[in-house]
């Protein structure tokens, strides 16, 4: 893993809580975005060389609506970027750490990504998260 990519944060409202976000940072959301597969709508800000995901739920099967309900909003989950996704993925597994995904899914920002089991990463819901190579490249 090279470095801390961004960190991803649960919210419950995401427009009431983009005004905060932009206040506390000092710096404005460019970009808003909808995962389907993950059913989630997040919102971008860059604070110097890092990212802040905000994270609000689309659905009721949402893993954020889930992660609201049991925890309540607050940091959800920590985003390495990696050179090799599925190299990484690989070396994780072969040394016992339990995986959330088999494959690497498309996240936003025009990422792949896959999750390790906070169980086995500390308590720590950790992404990993890689270029998408098929992504098409923001203007
Ligand atoms: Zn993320």
């Amino acid at each position: 893993m090279t470095h801390v990519e961004h960190l991803g944060i649960a919210v419950a409202d995401l427009e009431g809580s983009i005004p905060l976000f932009e206040a506390l940072l000092g710096t404005a959301v460019y970009k808003i975005e909808t995962v389907e597969s993950e059913q989630v709508r997040t919102a971008f800000l860059q604070c110097g060389p890092n990212k802040i995901e905000l994270l609000e739920a689309t659905g009721p099967e949402s893993p954020i609506a889930k992660s609201l309900e049991k925890r309540g909003a607050g940091i959800h989950h920590v985003a390495f970027a990696v050179h090799d996704i599925e190299a990484e993925m690989n070396r994780l597994k072969s040394m016992g750490f339990s995986l959330l995904n088999e494959q690497p899914k498309k996240g936003a920002d025009g990422k792949l990504v896959a999750f390790v089991h906070p169980k086995s990463a500390g308590g720590v819901l950790l992404e990993l998260c890689m270029d998408d190579p098929e992504a098409t490249p923001a203007v």
